[in-house]
């Protein structure tokens, strides 16, 4: 994660997150995991050479630290990834963060209105 790829908030991270000024740094992107598609807000992917997958996050400074950690809005994937999980455990909490996009009111209703926003800017 982080070096790699953007790990993903919640609804309500999110609303923090863009809440504190960040809203640039976010964009609505399709996750795909075994078998589904999912839609979120999670912070974008910048270009990295020097990363295997050559994009980092958006928000991983020069330090290698996150510039989120200490404001206390660092997404929940973020901050349970980092404790030693497995790859299965990390395909669980992946879902497990995906579904509240998909499951709640709030999470709907930021993508609906992403759309809309998408819709009025680019015609
Ligand atoms: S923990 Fe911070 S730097 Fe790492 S992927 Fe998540 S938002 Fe980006």
């Amino acid at each position: 994660m982080c070096k790699n790829s953007p790990c993903i908030p919640t609804p309500d991270e999110v609303v923090r997150i863009i809440d504190a000024g960040y809203y640039k740094d976010m964009a609505v992107t399709t996750v795909l995991i075994p078998g589904q598609a999912y839609q979120c807000v999670m912070p974008k992917a910048v270009k990295d050479t020097s990363s295997e997958t050559g994009e980092r996050c958006v928000f991983l400074d020069h330090r290698g630290l996150c510039a989120l950690h200490d404001k206390g809005l660092k997404p929940i994937e973020g901050r349970f990834a980092l404790c030693g999980t497995t790859t299965l455990d990390s395909i669980k909490l992946r879902y497990m963060v995906l579904k509240t996009w998909a499951d709640t009111a709030l999470g709907k209703s930021i993508l609906a209105i992403a759309s809309e926003v998408k819709k009025i800017t680019h015609g």
